[in-house]
């Protein structure tokens, strides 16, 4: 992880201990954001297949999965952009999943999005000021030419762009400030959530870390919780507060991100995070990815049981009949059929079911 500066708030993270979906929020951990089961079907694609999920005001929570796991369209559903098949999102514990029109525009400004693209979001025929400056329509209220000016020089500030981008268009920019712009624009309505949605993966990698770091200090300065949807897991472990991995349409890992990446109890996660480079070569060395063979299924039609049976290295006949429950392990839950209260989980590396994975055995690496 050299390529990105370490967060300066490091003392308010959660404790190992702490478990997401688990009861009500305790002081300090209040839920801005949940999501009761979700469901997003697009005729027979299940993209989403009852999803709960619960973010904490003030804090960073990423979404991981491979391309196709479903993990942008929660964000959609969040957003509003696609209306949600079944379940419910609750923003401050107010039930957002069927709104009017008008309840939709306050929706719009308590929760924004940055998308992976910049070059497509932008209206390329709109100066980047009144880019900048659409989502203040949404506070209401009237405002002069100039406070309106001083708004958008503001909002360009904030994400290090000269006041003077206000007068050029998006195509002119390069990408990395293009992705500026949008998050200046994100940012316009002081939103309650910001989901950020690959907010780095077109962009150049020479730009990507400095992108991200702006992210990070914005969101640690300003305190607004975000939802990170990534498949970067180097961009995980510097961002993240609590990490949630999603699998063709359904969570099967949840935990803080010390407890994720110090020990991962699914072996998709397991598998991810043996595939993700480290930066210290020694241990790149090492390390001996998983492979897990086969694309992920079509969620047209899922494996039945277990839906990563199919892929995973430890299935036996129950993973193949019974679906595994989400199921409480230490400091976070998951979804295999081996993972049990008392902390023993499954091992893909070391090729068997039932071994328990202790701290002393994982700390510090996700070998
Ligand atoms: Fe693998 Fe079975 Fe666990 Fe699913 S339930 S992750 S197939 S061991």
């Amino acid at each position: 992880m050299s390529v990105f500066k370490r967060r300066a708030a490091q003392d308010d993270r959660p404790t190992a201990g702490h478990v997401l979906p688990a009861g009500p929020a305790a002081h300090g951990n209040e839920v801005v954001l949940e999501l009761q089961d979700l469901v997003m079907h697009f005729g027979a694609v299940r993209a989403v297949d009852g999803v709960s999920l619960q973010i904490r005001r003030g804090k960073v929570t990423a979404l991981v999965g491979e391309s196709g796991s479903g993990k942008s369209t929660v964000g959609r559903c969040i957003v509003r952009l696609v209306e949600p098949t079944g379940g419910q999102v609750l923003l401050n514990g107010a039930d957002v999943t069927h709104l009017s029109r008008a309840q939709m525009r306050e929706h719009r400004r308590d929760v924004s999005i940055v998308f992976q693209d910049p070059a497509g979001s932008l209206d390329p025929r709109m100066l980047v000021g009144d880019v900048v400056a659409e989502p203040l329509q949404l506070q209401g209220g009237r405002r002069s030419r100039k406070e309106r000016s001083e708004r958008v020089a503001e909002g360009l500030q904030r994400v290090g762009l000269r006041p003077e981008v206000a007068r050029r268009y998006p195509h002119e920019l390069s990408g990395g400030q293009r992705q500026r712009v949008s998050i200046a624009r994100a940012l316009m309505s002081e939103p309650k959530i910001l989901i950020a949605d690959e907010p780095t993966s077109a962009l150049d990698v020479s730009v990507q870390a400095s992108v991200l770091n702006l992210l990070a200090d914005l969101q640690r300065d300003i305190g607004f919780a975000c939802l990170f949807i990534t498949h970067d897991l180097s961009a995980v472990e510097y961002l993240a507060d609590d990490i949630a991995v999603m699998y063709l349409g359904q969570l099967v890992e949840q935990g803080t991100r010390e407890e994720i990446f110090a020990r991962p109890r699914h072996p998709y996660t397991q598998a991810l995070l043996a595939a993700a480079p480290v930066a210290d070569p020694a241990r790149q060395r090492e390390r001996r990815p998983v492979l897990l063979g086969d694309d992920l299924p079509s969620a047209m039609d899922p494996p039945s049981g277990c839906r990563f049976h199919t892929r995973c290295p430890l299935a036996v006949a129950q993973c193949v009949e019974e679906v595994p429950a989400l199921r409480k392990s230490g400091g976070a839950v998951a979804a295999c059929h081996f993972v049990h209260e008392d902390g023993s989980a499954p091992d893909i590396r070391a090729g068997h079911a039932t071994s328990a994975v202790t701290p002393a055995a994982t700390t510090g690496s996700p070998a």
